[in-house]
């Protein structure tokens, strides 16, 4: 199995980010530099000026904002087709703009530990810096065909206040690609008392994702499988730099869950569920983890994965791994118990979220045990 061989093959549209000095040659013939064109900026009442990126020669600009590194020429936009070139400049079509808004319950986000009975407004925008042919958001996620709404940092704000949410969580599409308008909000969410999250592919470079951890109290990482080919050839994206950042947010203290994709489709799946509870043990903290069923969407002409693959992998997880949930398989995701003695703490049915009310100190009252959530 490929596990960070490094020999990933590359999809066509990420030829240019692989090899960073191509971009130079083609800018030097005048060519595009990237495949996406620009989404429809003209009619935008404002621009957004967007960060971490640099300016090139001849009004080409070099994102820096994830692992694609997008060197993008003029009136042209990065992969995620959501950050563009104006005049040299590089702006974000994200600010102030939603496409998605509504309250759920953290189970869906998914985030079992943080406030697991408390309702959340979930966000989402546009775009995405990875390609998965099975998206099953790639209407907002791919094909840009989000009806973006216009809604302020502060108006988003209110919106949480007002539906008696305990915090903002963006998901849905890839929150990293709308650094800007996510920082500004999480900033703005904390100083009124909400809680962040993020629902990430944890595709970003290093600076922009350590200027954001201190603003973010949970991050569910999306891992759509432990090997690097696949998650390039199927995905377009970096296993190396997912598992990086999962260290780092874990260094800096923010809470961390990850949302395992199991595709049987291909005969590695078993020994990569094994690869990833080996990594797992070698983390200082236990991560909740929660599986995923993957249902055909987008491009993926394959089969749904089957039960009983949903069933083999959810007993192997629970045989490795303290805190295991799953998402797919009925309405039944999965109770938290007491690690130390198996007292049931929190207990979920369906939509209903109870939890025991005598665990609200924060050690188990039948053994004393520290317990690894807060409510
Ligand atoms: S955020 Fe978008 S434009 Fe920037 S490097 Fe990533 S894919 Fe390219
Ligand atoms: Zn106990």
């Amino acid at each position: 199995m490929a596990w960070f061989n490094g020999n990933a093959k590359a999809p066509p549209w990420t030829v240019l980010t692989r090899w960073p000095a191509l971009w130079r040659v083609v800018a030097a013939r005048g060519q595009p530099m990237t495949t996406q064109p620009v989404a429809a900026a003209a009619g935008e009442p404002k621009r957004y000026e967007a960060r971490f990126y640099s300016r090139a020669a001849w009004d080409a600009v070099h994102c820096n904002l994830c692992p694609h590194q997008c060197a993008i020429a003029p009136s042209r936009a990065g992969n995620c087709g959501v950050r563009y070139n104006r005049d040299g400049k590089l702006y974000t079509e994200l600010y102030n703009r939603v496409g998605h808004l509504q309250v759920v319950r953290s189970s869906l986000l998914p985030l079992f530990h943080l406030h697991p009975s408390k309702p959340w407004l979930q966000v989402g925008m546009k775009g995405c810096n990875m390609r998965c042919t099975f998206c099953d958001t790639f209407r907002w996620s791919q094909l840009g065909a989000a009806r973006a709404m216009p809604l302020t940092v502060d108006q988003l704000i209110g919106r949480a206040l007002s539906t008696s949410c305990i915090g903002i969580s963006f998901g849905v599409t890839e929150p990293a690609v709308g650094h800007e308008f996510v920082s500004d909000v999480f900033k703005g969410a904390r100083n009124v008392g909400l809680r962040t999250h993020l629902a990430t592919n944890g595709e970003w470079t290093e600076e922009p994702f350590q200027e954001i951890l201190p603003l973010v109290d949970a991050i569910t990482f999306g891992i759509k499988g432990f090997d690097a080919d696949w998650m390039m050839q199927v995905c377009g994206g970096h296993l190396q730099v997912v598992v990086a950042n999962v260290a780092t947010a874990m260094a800096m203290d923010t809470h961390v869950e990850v949302a395992y994709l199991l595709a049987d489709s291909r005969a590695t799946w078993r020994e990569e569920l094994t690869a990833y509870c080996n990594w797992l043990d070698s983390l200082e903290r236990y991560v909740p983890t929660t599986l995923i069923r993957m249902v055909p969407s987008f491009m993926w002409k394959g089969a749904p994965t089957r039960q009983q693959s949903m069933s083999e992998a959810l007993h192997y997880l629970q045989s490795r791994l303290p805190f295991v949930y799953n998402l797919g398989m009925g309405d039944m995701p999965g109770d938290t118990r007491c690690t130390s003695c198996g007292r049931v703490m929190i207990r979920r049915i369906e939509d209903t979220t109870i939890v025991d009310t005598e665990c609200a100190e924060g050690v188990c009252p039948s053994c004393g045990a520290d317990l690894p959530f807060v409510v």
